[in-house]
């Protein structure tokens, strides 16, 4: 686990047009979620006349495995599932278990909104799952079920936090999207909560992945500002990154507490060592965050294809790929039409 991506120079995969290699792959399991995030699946939207995918359309965990295996040979290192809410979808340590048994992959890992991991985690661990983000966007029960808008709790997921812990599936990182004027005035009460813990949380700029939330560049809180406020209160300094391509900036409490990370994809965007591929839940094959279409892995899967035309499909695919839309993110490019976050997964 942790490798660095320098000793796998090795991997004859493909590079996209910008010479970045494939090294991870993100996979939504389902596009639907018990939570409605404001920024993320509003009620407006996602409400109960919401069309979500049949059954039948998902990719099934042999598809997705095979798939799996695929990437992993064209340089994929680390899987993580997503969604929506990866916990929702039935069996999913089954899913877990298959893919840990690829040769080939050092990290995986997995995004949950925390609601069922209490009583999931270890399952997850015995099947072989290594590590788990959980989202939680306040300390505050006010605060984090106005934005979850299903009024959840959070000692409910601080329950599923400590039993992943127990489970092993450490360090836990714990994702807090921080907005403006809603829940920026939890960052250093987040911060106090967690360190001594062993939990890392990493503090995410507010992105306007989708077209549904409503994104405004006013709601954004630069990371630099959220490294002031948590500074002035608990003293930090820089670490280097782990492995080229990490997406959060990390520092750790100068008292030796413990480490966070912040996550500027606005304000500091990291396109230039994007390696991420995303499948979708129903086998769409996505080469960024904000992409509008993707390629159509289930239907050759369906139709028979053979190992060696899914490779050099998404080989085609990648090759092709010179996306850097958090680079290039401007007025014009805001209100383009993307595909919703809680479909393509984060
Ligand atoms: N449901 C799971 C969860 O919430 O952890 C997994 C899927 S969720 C789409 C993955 C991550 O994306 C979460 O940490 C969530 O907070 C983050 N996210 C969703 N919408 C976002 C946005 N507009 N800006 C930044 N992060 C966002
Ligand atoms: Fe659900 Fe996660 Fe999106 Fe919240 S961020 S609505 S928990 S998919
Ligand atoms: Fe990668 Fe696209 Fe995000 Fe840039 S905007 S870091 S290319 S997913």
């Amino acid at each position: 686990m942790g490798r660095r991506l320098g000793r796998l120079s090795h991997v004859t995969g493909p590079v996209d047009t910008l010479g970045r290699p494939v090294r991870d792959l993100r996979i939504s399991v389902t596009d639907r979620c018990n939570f409605r995030c404001t920024y993320c699946m509003p009620k407006e939207i996602f409400s109960r006349d919401y069309q979500f995918l049949p059954r039948d359309e998902l990719l099934t965990f042999e598809e997705i495995t095979r798939v799996a295996r695929i990437f992993v040979r064209l340089g994929v290192r680390k899987i993580r599932l997503t969604g929506g809410e990866p916990l929702l979808r039935k069996g999913i340590e089954d899913l877990v278990g298959m893919l840990a048994s690829l040769e080939g992959v050092e990290d995986l890992t997995l995004t949950t909104n925390g609601s069922l991991l209490a009583r999931k985690a270890e399952a997850l661990a015995s099947a072989g799952l290594r590590r788990v983000t959980v989202s939680l966007d306040s300390t505050d029960d006010t605060v984090f079920m106005a934005m979850n808008d299903v009024g959840f709790p959070v000692e409910k997921v601080i329950e599923g936090i400590e039993a992943a812990a127990r489970a092993g599936l450490v360090p836990v990182k714990i994702n807090m999207v921080v907005k403006r004027g809603v829940n920026d005035g939890s960052v250093v009460d987040m911060a106090r909560r967690f360190r001594g813990t062993g939990h890392i949380v990493r503090f995410i700029e507010y992105m306007d992945v989708g077209t549904t939330n409503g994104w405004r560049m006013e709601d954004v809180v630069p990371a630099a500002e959220i490294i002031r406020m948590i500074d002035s209160v608990f003293p930090l300094e820089p670490l280097a990154p782990n492995y080229r391509g990490e997406v959060a900036n990390r520092w750790r409490y100068k008292d030796g507490s413990g480490e966070i990370g912040v996550i500027a994809s606005v304000t500091q965007p990291f396109c230039g060592d994007c390696t991420r591929a995303r499948l979708s839940a129903e086998g769409k094959l996505y080469t960024c965050l904000f992409a509008s279409s993707g390629t159509d892995l289930r239907r050759l899967l369906r139709d028979g294809a053979s190992d060696e035309e899914l490779e050099q499909t998404i080989r085609r695919v990648w090759e092709a790929r010179s996306d850097r839309y958090s680079e290039i993110r401007s007025s014009q490019t805001v209100g383009l039409p993307k595909v919703e976050m809680s479909y393509i997964g984060g």
